[in-house]
């Protein structure tokens, strides 16, 4: 399949051809000819699917080709994209900005976290497409600096990630001011939660559906590892496996602003060239930090979630979860960015007793194998207790009761001793662990079904 033989322009053409854009992705190829015909679409994509190009292309061919109705002398939006993040949002507008090359269609991005002037300025000359986070697009609305009853094409980028963050009512608010007549809706959305479907029913027109990445699936390529570990050595074991090769470009995932911005400190005394990007940050730090990253410059950045929402970063071949995500979900947002394209990528999860839980639920949703190695000299004081059907008392005991069907149960329901407890630990500090590892590679690998999938514990 070519772009030519979706329907696309000229223009639109040319501008893909010097991108190296010689094939449509699968999101591409379902989405862009049901969007040009004028469908609605609700469409199942991540981020790394070439989901942008999938909406942007029809918009963009939409906004070239079909005249303007400049309204008393003013231009008025035609399109609004609207996006969780900053951050996606300039990916978003950058991708945009590549794919019109050979288009005039002036376009504006809005959001949070910097002064308003530019953007009142933009508005005031009068834009064709404006890319949005819903939050600063309202304030617009309030100070009526942005009319968007021109809207011809709404696209909901990340919707879930956008109901996530709590932006339901803000949508809600933005939507009501939109024509609803000749109104396209393109939705997009890695997950459809019954929340996103109740938004596409209230939204939307007989939309059609696409799907390319069936939920939660992630990169055969990527492997899986988890290093049990105490949470006070948790920084270090960070810091041994930052510097056991600095030249690895990591994304460290934190779970809080404030955890980002004390490991990046504890990164930068140890030497290691760090930057973190969080709401926090303002806007300017954010775009350096990540031109640093992608330049190589710096090969460490640490993130938020929310923060990390929207990066592109092709091929990056290392994430590590500092912190286990409180939704399973998030996880694979987190490691889609490694094990791009059929590269090799790693995920790493440094897990504290207090994470097993969340690990549970990530190795149950993942359909892949995850491997836990213990780290010589930082192995938990206590063995980790992996599921519900390991109480501690039952474990010291030392006669090991097999439960669970997974890597994680396999790991401390049939460890022979709990190797780590604190009277036995001295004895194994520093010693092979390889041996284990393997021998519990076999014991899944022997296992019934549910046992060679890492973490099926219950
Ligand atoms: P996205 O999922 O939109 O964030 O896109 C992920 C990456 O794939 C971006 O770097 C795009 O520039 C790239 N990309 C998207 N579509 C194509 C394509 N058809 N051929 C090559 N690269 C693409």
């Amino acid at each position: 399949m070519s772009f030519e033989s979706l329907g696309l322009s000229p223009f639109l053409l040319r501008a893909l051809a010097e991108l190296d854009y010689t094939t449509p992705t699968p999101i591409q190829s379902q989405a862009i000819p049901l969007a040009l015909e004028g469908h609605d679409l609700l469409a199942g994509a991540q981020t790394g699917t070439g989901k942008t190009a999938a909406f942007g292309l029809p918009l963009l061919q939409h906004l070239g080709t079909s005249p303007q109705v400049v309204d008393g002398g003013r231009r008025k939006p035609r399109a609004l994209i609207l996006t969780p993040t900053r951050e996606l949002a300039l990916q978003v507008h950058e991708s945009l900005r590549d794919y019109s090359k050979y288009l005039r269609i002036p376009s504006a991005t809005i959001y949070g976290g910097v002064g308003m002037g530019p953007q009142l300025d933009a508005l005031r000359r009068g834009v064709d497409l404006l890319i949005a986070c819903p939050g600063r697009l309202l304030d617009h609305m309030e100070r009526r600096s942005v009319d968007l009853s021109g809207i011809e094409i709404l696209v909901l980028d990340e919707a879930d990630r956008m109901l996530d963050m709590g932006f339901l009512p803000s949508i809600k608010r933005i939507l009501a001011k939109l024509p609803e007549r000749n109104r396209q809706t393109l939705l997009f959305s890695a997950t459809f939660e019954e929340s996103i479907k109740q938004l596409a029913l209230e939204f939307m027109h007989a939309p059609r559906q696409v799907q390319v990445t069936p939920r939660n699936t992630v990169a055969e390529t990527i492997s899986h590892r988890v290093h049990p570990v105490d949470d006070s050595r948790k920084r270090e074991l960070l810091l041994h496996l930052l510097a056991a090769d600095t030249r690895i470009q990591t994304l460290v995932f934190g779970r809080t602003k404030h955890g980002c911005d004390k490991l990046i400190k504890f990164i930068e005394c140890a030497g290691i060239k760090a930057a973190a990007i969080h709401g926090n940050k303002s806007q300017g730090a954010r775009v350096r930090a990540l031109k640093d990253f992608k330049a190589g410059r710096i090969n460490v950045l640490v993130a938020t979630d929310i923060a990390a929402r929207g990066i592109d970063i092709d091929q990056l071949p290392r994430v590590i979860n500092y912190d286990l995500p409180m939704v399973p979900e998030d996880y694979v947002h987190r490691i889609g960015r490694t094990g791009r394209n059929g590269s090799q990528g790693e995920a790493i999860s440094l897990v504290t007793q207090d994470e097993a839980r969340l690990l549970r639920a990530i190795t149950r949703m993942l359909d892949q194998d995850v491997e836990i190695r213990d780290i010589a000299g930082f192995e938990p004081q206590k063995p980790i207790r992996w599921g519900n059907s390991n109480p501690p008392d039952e474990r010291s005991g030392g006669t090991p009761r097999k439960r669970g069907r997974g890597a994680a149960a396999g790991r401390s329901a049939a460890a022979p001793q709990p190797r780590h407890a604190h009277a036995g630990a001295k004895k194994h500090e520093g010693g092979p662990r390889e041996s284990d590892r393997k021998q519990m590679g076999r014991r899944r690998r022997g296992g019934d079904n549910g046992s060679r999938r890492g973490g099926r514990t219950d």
